[in-house]
């Protein structure tokens, strides 16, 4: 539907706005302002259609309520999609378009990078609206964000290996990461440095190269990374990577990574109950940018306290394994009932 997911709460409103002169055609999915304005990211992407960009731009911004929920942060959930041009277009202008659609919501949502967009690009926003964060500044905290997010996925990692496997460090711990990008880079320096031993894949083969030469890391083909025999698959590209045909396949005891939507349906969340693999949620392990961000509009913090917020992360995934222990859900069940619990006005 036009108005939300099924089974799901409702959207409360989505801009769609177009500017013939920049070529910009953009979404802006407010899902929830329960718990405050709306704050997620904008993605940039080539769409198949306007209807794929519409439900990534839904699914997303749903995401988005959740993580913040969870996150304990003062936000709702929201998220911009801006279609790609196909042919030349000035990156400036498009951008400096995006940021009227943004101020014309008056802050009812907050912008920030995502995949396909830079800081940059919010640089740009920034000229022209308030509502933007993910901003480097001088001598003060911000910028960047998945260096953030990396280390929360990282956290979460230790605490499921941790909790699931009775692991007390990842020496030696295999893990199999899709999407070396902004991301998964990171995180591959992360847990390089706590002695695991990565497999890897990318489009990109300079970035499977690189982590070769930097990490010792096995590199495989972007079809069978999913299948690799491993301790922790990292999904770090894009959405609905664990479907119908890639969960039979896996080799993995669990699964934590960046990326968002990973689950194709709620349904696949069961698969992966039925094949024993525990599904860390990603909208729980991924909060480290958005916390990041967040910190950084309302002007609060330094790196340490946000790092020691980020590593947070880690008791939460304890957590949710202690509650799927009593109720008999799934991660993912419980994480959607236990962030709808929350999105609830203050
Ligand atoms: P990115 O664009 O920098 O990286 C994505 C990487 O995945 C690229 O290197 C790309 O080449 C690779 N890739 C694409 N398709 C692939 C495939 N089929 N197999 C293997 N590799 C493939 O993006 P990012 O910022 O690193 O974000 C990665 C994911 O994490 C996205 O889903 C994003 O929404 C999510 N996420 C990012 C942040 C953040 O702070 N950047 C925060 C939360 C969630």
């Amino acid at each position: 539907s036009f108005f939300g997911l099924p089974h799901q709460v409702p959207h409360e409103r989505v801009l769609i706005a177009a500017d013939a002169a920049t070529g910009l055609r953009t979404m802006i999915a407010i899902h929830s302002t329960a718990r405050g304005p709306a704050f997620g990211g904008c993605r940039f992407w080539a769409y198949e259609n306007d209807l794929a960009a519409h439900h990534d731009a839904l699914r997303l911004s749903q995401g988005m309520s959740m993580k913040n929920a969870l996150a304990g942060l003062p936000f709702g959930g929201g998220k911009a999609v801006i279609v790609k041009p196909k042919g030349d277009f000035d990156r400036a202008a498009l951008f400096a378009a995006f940021a009227r659609a943004v101020d014309s919501l008056q802050g009812a949502y907050i912008t920030a990078e995502d995949v396909g967009t830079t800081t940059a690009d919010m640089r740009g926003v920034q000229a022209l609206t308030p509502y933007v964060s993910g901003i480097p500044r001088e001598g003060a905290f911000g910028g960047d964000p998945s260096p953030k997010t990396a280390w929360g996925v990282f956290v979460s990692i230790q605490a499921g290996a941790k909790t699931l496997l009775g692991r007390s460090d990842l020496q030696g711990f295999r893990v199999a990461i899709q999407g070396l990008g902004a991301v998964g880079w990171h995180l591959a320096e992360f847990l390089h440095q706590a002695g695991a031993r990565l497999v890897v894949a990318d489009i990109d083969a300079a970035k499977t190269a690189k982590a070769q030469a930097q990490f010792g890391a096995d590199v495989v083909s972007v079809e069978t990374i999913l299948a690799q025999p491993c301790d922790v698959l990292a999904p770090c590209a894009l959405g609905a990577s664990l479907n119908a045909a890639s969960i039979p396949q896996l080799n993995a005891r669990f699964i934590c990574g960046a990326a968002n939507n990973q689950l194709a349906t709620l349904q696949d969340g069961s698969a992966l109950a039925e094949r024993g693999i525990t599904y860390l949620p990603d909208y729980l392990v991924n909060a480290g940018g958005i916390i990041s961000v967040a910190r950084e509009f309302r002007n609060e913090g330094e790196e340490g306290a946000v790092m020691a917020e980020v590593s947070r992360i880690a008791d939460r995934v304890q957590e949710l394994l202690a509650r799927i222990q009593t109720s008999g859900r799934t991660p993912a069940a419980e994480a959607d009932v236990w962030a709808q619990s929350l999105l609830v006005r203050a």
